[in-house]
């Protein structure tokens, strides 16, 4: 036997034994559960797209298309779906929306509410009905609330007579309708 032949035959044998290895049931039940396995996960991941489209997405046509996608582009179509998907869910876009709203009311509230115990008050409240304290003076001439740092009443022209700073003017004009 020369050299030659002997690799010949071995290498016939190497063949052979790689033939009847990818012929061997072992071998047919391995790359069966491994398809198997790559179907379960094709659709775990269209599964998964659907989930969590429903979480970001209202239109049920984009939903369908993000599932469609990942079904017919096995595991890419997913990753696409990933790469393109709207950043937020739908519970946190709304959850911030009311707390936006909520802020905004706060704030167009707090200029109504009694600067002493921020109970939530009216404009044309004179008083805070709940500890007393006076939040506007009433006209003179026309009972109106007026704002305790206006100078004048805006709705019939009369000077708001302050107790503390214009009771001097107001006792000289009495004086001069007196005189
Ligand atoms: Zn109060
Ligand atoms: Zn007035």
């Amino acid at each position: 036997m020369t050299g030659a032949m002997r690799f010949l035959i071995l290498q016939a044998d190497a063949a052979e034994g790689a033939a009847s290895f990818f012929d061997s049931p072992w071998w047919k039940f391995t790359t069966m559960m491994a398809k198997a396995l790559l179907v379960a996960m094709w659709l775990a991941l269209a599964f998964w797209t659907y989930k969590d489209a429903k979480r970001r997405i209202t239109d049920p046509l984009m939903i369908g298309v993000a599932v469609a996608t990942s079904l017919i582009f096995p595991y890419v179509g997913t990753l696409f779906y990933v790469i393109l998907r709207p950043p937020e869910y739908l519970e946190d876009v709304l959850e911030r929306d009311l707390e936006i709203r909520a802020r905004e009311q706060e704030l167009v509230g707090g200029a109504n509410r009694c600067p002493a115990c921020r109970t939530a008050v009216r404009d044309e409240y004179l008083v805070c009905p709940k500890c007393r304290r006076e939040l506007k003076v009433a006209c003179a001439a026309c009972a109106r609330p007026l704002d305790r740092s206006w100078k004048v009443c805006p709705y019939c022209a009369t000077d708001v007579a302050s107790p503390k700073r214009s009771a001097k003017p107001v006792v000289a004009e009495e004086d001069e309708l007196f005189a």
